[in-house]
């Protein structure tokens, strides 16, 4: 195939990719956008195998036999509570894989010593310390989620001077090494001393704090392609590398803002590691927990004007998304206006809610994002909050003193009447006492989310 034409295929599977992030960023068009970057990608995959310079095919289609069919099953078997750790698995491969094409490339082309040109020793070096620190930080992170290793934060005493010491030693092994000491033994160390910095750069960062790393190293993974892409002369690597790159900057950014965290703090801080005291500095303002039966909340809500779902990760854990659409259908029957108020990091990963939801075919009119909802909440007559907790906590406005103070929350306490449908006090995600529970306009409706919401429709269905 010909240069031009290579180059005018590329830019279509490159347009395609756009058009794929573009859609992709909508619950009604997602499905599309995914087809889009389907198509893009297939198109790239033909183009580059049609080149001359291909040297063995079945190698190639033997790796993507093997590589297509773990990634095919496990998509389809892997629970949406798991998807982070998939994320970061699949993440992890891509860092690993521009690392291992960085090793191959610097092996052909760098037989002799200070035959490299700059640019390309310079795209060498950066995928493949890019590439490694993201592939061993990815596997840390898939193993505390997994629960394979402990989610705590693990810390020791001056982990982040080794760790500074670490980095600026295999950043010095690629410097002498675009200095022109090309030696095998030096990016094999540097390798080796990246992949060592993956691991110990996300074991002190706690379980909870994850997907944001996980999003963090998905930048770096794409940052890795595209340097990958300089050193195999491939354009179309470049640009779907930075995409990559910038995407999982700006979520990066977004989640951490959402929970009003500085990515220093999330990369840094340790979060998850002093639970007991963040628990102790929760103000429970001495008052009692109410809990209810399934049909006085049935009551509520039957005879309300406007409810207000408001789903968190226990509704991911219970799979309860059906369920609600159908309490949520049976309820607009009786004439209350039904809505669902989502918190930008309500569940696991970005987007959690909006995909469960979607998968229930909730419409999308009836979703309201965290503005939105706020100033709705004091018109609202029942908060119904399925298996949320830290999104919906009020100390997160009130107490100066907690680990969630100053992250944007869904403000349910303002409703008329609040329940809460979970199965025991347990905290959320951030380990701490939620004063929502002690509000004595709050009723607690405990159990599985889905047992609870089949009660609640059988009950209304009576009224
Ligand atoms: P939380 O983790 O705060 O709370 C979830 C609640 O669900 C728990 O209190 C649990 O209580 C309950 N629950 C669990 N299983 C069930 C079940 N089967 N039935 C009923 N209830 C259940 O979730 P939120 O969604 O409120 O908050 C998300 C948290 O995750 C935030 O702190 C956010 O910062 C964090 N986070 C989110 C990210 C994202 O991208 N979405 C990324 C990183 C962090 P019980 O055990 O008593 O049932």
């Amino acid at each position: 195939m010909g240069r031009v034409a290579t180059d005018f295929a590329y830019l279509a599977t490159i347009v395609a990719f756009i058009l794929a992030l573009k859609f992709l960023s909508h619950p009604a068009t997602a499905r599309r956008g995914n087809w889009i970057g389907a198509v893009g990608m297939l198109i790239a995959i033909g183009v580059t195998f049609a080149q001359k310079s291909v040297v063995s095919y079945w190698e190639i289609l033997v790796g993507m036999a093997v590589g297509g069919s773990f990634g095919a099953v496990a998509a389809r078997r892997v629970k949406m509570t798991a998807m982070p750790q998939m994320v970061a698995l699949f993440n992890g491969v891509g860092g690993g894989a521009a690392a291992l094409i960085s090793l191959a490339e610097f092996h052909v082309l760098a037989p002799d010593p200070g035959r490299l040109h700059g640019d390309i020793s310079v795209s060498i070096i950066l995928s493949a310390l890019i590439g490694s620190i993201s592939f061993a930080g990815s596997m840390v992170a898939f193993a505390k989620l997994q629960e394979l290793i402990q989610g705590r934060p693990i810390v020791y005493l001056g982990q982040q001077a080794v760790n500074g010491l670490l980095i600026a030693a295999v950043v010095a092994a690629g410097v002498a090494i675009v200095a022109g000491a090309e030696k095998q033994w030096l990016i094999v160390a540097l390798i080796l001393g990246a992949l060592l910095f993956g691991v110990l750069f996300v074991l002190p960062i706690g379980g909870a704090d994850m997907p944001v790393v996980i999003s963090l190293l998905n930048a770096f993974t794409g940052i890795a392609a595209a340097a990958t892409g300089f050193e195999l002369e491939n354009n179309v690597l470049i640009v779907s590398g930075m995409l990559v790159g910038a995407s999982g900057t700006l979520l990066t950014i977004l989640m951490g803002r959402a929970m009003n965290r500085s990515i220093a703090n999330v990369l840094f801080g340790a979060f998850g590691q002093v639970t007991p005291q963040a628990a102790a500095t929760a103000a429970t303002d001495g008052g009692t927990v109410r809990s209810a039966s399934a049909e006085d909340v049935a009551v509520m809500l039957a005879y309300a004007h406007k409810v207000v779902f408001v789903p968190g990760y226990g509704l991911a854990v219970a799979q309860a998304q059906h369920d609600v659409r159908q309490l949520a259908d049976l309820l607009e029957q009786k004439g209350v206006e039904v809505s669902y108020a989502i918190h930008p990091v309500a569940g696991r990963m970005p987007g959690h809610m909006n995909v469960l939801l979607a998968e229930a075919n909730v419409p999308y009119p009836q979703l309201e994002e965290m503005d939105e909802a706020n100033s709705e909440f004091s018109r609202t007559d029942v908060a119904l909050v399925v298996g949320a907790n830290d999104v919906v906590n009020p100390d997160a406005r009130n107490n100066q003193g907690s680990p969630i103070y100053g992250m944007p929350i869904l403000n349910v306490d303002q409703a008329n009447a609040v329940v809460v449908l979970k199965r025991s006090m347990n905290p959320g995600f951030a380990g701490i006492e939620n004063p929502l529970f002690y509000n004595p306009k709050t009723v607690m409706l405990f159990g599985d989310a889905k047992d609870s919401i089949t009660k609640l429709i059988a009950d209304v269905k009576t009224l």
